[in-house]
């Protein structure tokens, strides 16, 4: 079904597909159809930014549904123009298989349900984008890779800052050097966590607390920040309420060191407010403050401000994801970008398991 569906897709929506164009060529957009996307989960990124998004998406549009909860269906029926017959549960979600209309599954579940879904959609034959953290180990983001590859599906990671211009300036000044060589990236993401009852603080559906939910975003931003991959995590962990993080981890400091001896410094905590990512590099520094948010980003290099204007960045980041389909170029946030950083999650824990010495990554 993959296979035919793909070709379907190609030849019937573009003409030279093998060009790496950054867009499709042939039809004029308003001639192509869309390619579907299916979200899995809908709680609140789902619901509040991805739904939203898909409305400014050029390449793709919302146009199935998977959810455990019966009320929720209706809901989404009466707000988005989905049909009936594209509405899936978690019981017979592997149905989608034979749903043409479905293209990219979307899974926005709890970590620890990323993998199972990642490969179930894979075998249906779909595209996947999965939501970060890509997993809860190593062993399952390869897992996840694998099942996509056979199945010959591409895979992405929900790397939505990507496809933001502040933080796509700071990779193209990694990769340009234009001050002098970076030493030091300060990276640095915490929030303040609402409920005691949520799923992000049982360790069984989120693998780990303040670390797997947004220090991801600071291990990610000094990888490209640098333009390197670390080579050693040094970490601890601090407990300033242990009764309601007494499963996750709540506030966590570490550091890595990068081959060209280049260092970077977090923090990460679900209990402060922080939100910055720091870069300082020959004489000069440049920082993006806040860093991480969904807008608003703000940059600027030696005191000079970026001022770029703002995107919707999950709009962004799945046409990105579609566009990669629809000219069969390699995934732009490959799931190899998530195993990375799962990579250095679980060298960290073993280094805070080990009162901070410093781990080497694999
Ligand atoms: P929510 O808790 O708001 O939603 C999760 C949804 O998953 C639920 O509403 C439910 O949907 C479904 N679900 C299925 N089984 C369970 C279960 N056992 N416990 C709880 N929920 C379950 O989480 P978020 O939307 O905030 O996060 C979902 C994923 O998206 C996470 O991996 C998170 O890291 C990621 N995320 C990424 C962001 C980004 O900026 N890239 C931002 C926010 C989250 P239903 O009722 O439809 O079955």
């Amino acid at each position: 079904i993959a296979m035919n569906r793909r070709k379907f897709i190609t030849n019937s929506l573009i003409t030279s597909a093998s060009l790496p164009f950054l867009a499709p060529v042939g039809l004029a957009r308003s001639q192509r159809k869309k390619l579907g996307i299916a979200l899995v989960g809908l709680g609140g990124y789902a619901t509040k930014q991805l739904a939203p998004a898909l409305s400014e998406t050029h390449y793709c549009q919302l146009a199935g549904i998977v959810t455990g909860t019966k009320a929720k269906e209706a809901q989404w029926l009466s707000k988005y123009s989905i049909p009936k017959e594209n509405v899936y549960n978690y019981g017979n979600f592997d149905a989608i298989a034979d749903n043409d209309d479905i293209d990219i599954v979307y899974i926005v579940l709890p970590n620890a349900m990323h993998a199972e879904y990642t490969i179930r959609a894979a075998q249906a034959g779909k595209h996947v984008i999965c939501e970060k953290p890509m997993a809860i180990n190593v062993a399952e983001c390869k897992a996840m890779i694998k099942a996509c590859q056979e199945s010959k599906v591409k895979l992405s990671i929900g790397y939505r800052l990507h496809f933001d211009p502040n933080h796509q300036k700071v990779m193209s000044l990694a990769k340009e050097q234009p001050y002098g060589p970076i030493k030091l990236v300060e990276s640095e993401f915490a929030i303040k966590l609402g409920k005691p009852n949520q799923w992000r603080l049982d360790k069984k559906l989120a693998g780990g607390g303040a670390v797997y939910d947004i220090g991801v975003y600071c291990i990610q931003a000094a990888r490209y920040a640098t333009g390197e991959e670390p080579i050693a995590v040094a970490a601890r962990e601090f407990k300033t309420d242990p009764v309601k993080f007494k499963d996750v981890d709540e506030t966590v400091m570490f550091q890595m060191r990068f081959p060209s001896g280049a260092v970077s410094n977090s923090t990460t905590s679900y209990n402060a407010r922080i939100n910055r990512l720091h870069v300082s590099a020959g004489k000069t520094t440049y920082e993006l403050q806040p860093a991480y948010s969904y807008r608003g980003v703000k940059g600027q290099a030696a005191k000079k401000p970026f001022d770029f204007v703002g995107v919707n960045q999950q709009a962004k980041q799945m046409d990105g994801f579609a566009l990669n389909i629809l000219n069969e170029t390699e995934s732009t946030i490959s799931g190899e970008e998530g195993l990375r950083d799962m990579r250095v999650i679980e060298a960290l824990y073993q280094s805070i398991d080990t009162d901070g010495a410093w781990i080497k990554i694999a």
